[in-house]
C-alpha cells in the first residue's frame, strides 16, 4: 500500500452511531419497589439507529490524499483533513481477542464491508481515548476503566488513556484535529455531559457511542476515531442506588459495544439488547460480536 495508490480516490467518513435509552420513570418506580433489575425491566426504549450517513471532508474528488509516514506529499496533492497514514501501526496485532466460552451469533454489526467482515478498528495499533470528565460523577473513572478493560480483552485491542480533554462532544466531531492531538486520527472521546450540552441525550436518552469510519472511495473501511457521550446526572443519580454501579457499567460497556462496531440485538440476554436485563456485563452473543471486531483488518494505509 502506498499514497499514490490513492491520488484519484475520495476519502469518505461515516458516523456508525446509536443511542441507547433508558425510560427513567418506570427505572426510579423500580427501585422504590426494591426489585431486581430482570425483574424490574428497565427499558432501553426505543433505540434510535441513525442508520449510516456520509460526510464528505474533502474539497473534492482526488484531493484528499493521505501521505506516507514520514514522507510528506505535495501541496497540491495533501489536505489537512487526514493523518499521515500508518501512525503507531504494526504488522501484527497488539493482542488478541479472547476466545468466548460459549458460541453464540447473537450478535449484529454496525457497518459492514463488502466482503461481508464487519468495519472495526484496526488491531494492529493502538487506540488512544481522552476523557472529558469535567461532569464525571465520583466513581466514574473506575468504571471507565473497568469497562475499557473489558473491552480491550473481549477484542484483542490495545487502549491507551490519554488522559485528560476540554473537548466538548460534538454530533459533528471532526476525526483529524491536528492542532489539539496532533497528526494523528483523533482519539475517542468519552465525555461525561448533560442533555444541555448534548442534545442527543435529553429524554429518556442516557448514553449515544459510535465511531467514524473511513475509506478510500468504495475500499474497506476500518473506524478511526469515535466518541462516547454519557448522561453525567442521570447516571450519578444511578450510581446513588443500589446495584448502581452494576448499572452504570452496564451503561458504558453498552456504548462501548457501539463504539467497537456492535449494533442491537433481538435477544434480551445480550447487554446488546436495548432493553436492560440484569446488568451482568457482557454475555455470549456480545463477546463473540467483539471476537469478530478484534480480528478486523490492520491499515497501514490510513
Ligand atoms: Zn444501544
Amino acid at each position: 500500500m502506498d499514497g499514490p495508490e490513492f491520488r484519484d480516490r475520495t476519502p469518505r467518513h461515516s458516523s456508525a452511531r446509536t443511542t441507547w435509552r433508558v425510560t427513567r420513570g418506570l427505572a426510579a418506580a423500580a427501585v422504590i419497589a426494591g426489585a431486581a433489575f430482570l425483574a424490574a425491566g428497565y427499558i432501553y426504549g426505543d433505540p434510535r439507529f441513525a442508520g449510516l450517513f456520509e460526510v464528505s471532508r474533502g474539497a473534492g474528488a482526488g484531493t484528499a490524499v493521505p501521505s506516507e509516514p514520514g514522507r510528506p506529499a505535495s501541496a497540491q496533492a495533501v489536505r489537512t483533513d487526514t493523518p499521515p497514514a500508518g501512525f503507531e501501526e504494526q504488522d501484527e496485532p497488539l493482542g488478541r481477542p479472547q476466545k468466548p466460552a460459549a458460541a453464540s451469533s447473537s450478535y449484529r454489526f454496525l457497518a459492514m464491508n463488502d466482503d461481508g467482515t464487519p468495519v472495526g478498528y484496526s488491531p494492529c495499533r493502538p487506540l488512544h481515548f481522552v476523557v472529558n470528565a469535567a461532569l464525571a460523577p465520583e466513581g466514574a473513572a473506575r468504571l471507565v476503566e473497568d469497562a475499557i478493560g473489558t473491552i480491550s480483552r473481549a477484542t484483542g485491542i490495545t487502549f491507551v488513556d490519554d488522559g485528560a480533554t476540554a473537548e466538548a462532544p460534538s454530533q459533528s466531531r471532526i476525526p483529524y484535529q491536528p492542532a489539539v492531538y496532533g497528526e494523528r486520527w483523533a482519539p475517542l472521546l468519552i465525555a461525561w455531559t448533560t442533555p444541555d450540552q448534548a442534545p442527543q441525550l435529553k429524554g429518556p436518552v442516557i448514553g449515544t457511542g459510535g465511531s467514524t469510519h473511513f475509506s478510500f472511495g468504495a475500499g474497506p473501511k476500518s473506524f478511526v476515531t469515535g466518541s462516547l457521550e454519557l448522561d453525567a446526572p442521570q447516571i450519578a443519580e444511578d450510581l446513588s442506588r443500589k446495584d448502581g454501579a452494576a448499572y452504570a457499567t452496564a451503561v458504558i460497556l453498552h456504548e462501548l459495544g457501539h463504539v467497537m462496531g456492535l449494533e442491537h440485538v433481538d435477544d434480551p440476554v445480550q447487554l446488546m439488547y436495548p432493553e436492560i436485563g440484569a446488568p451482568d456485563g457482557l454475555a455470549a452473543g456480545d463477546r463473540n460480536g467483539l471476537y469478530e471486531l478484534g480480528k478486523a483488518q490492520c491499515r497501514k494505509d490510513l
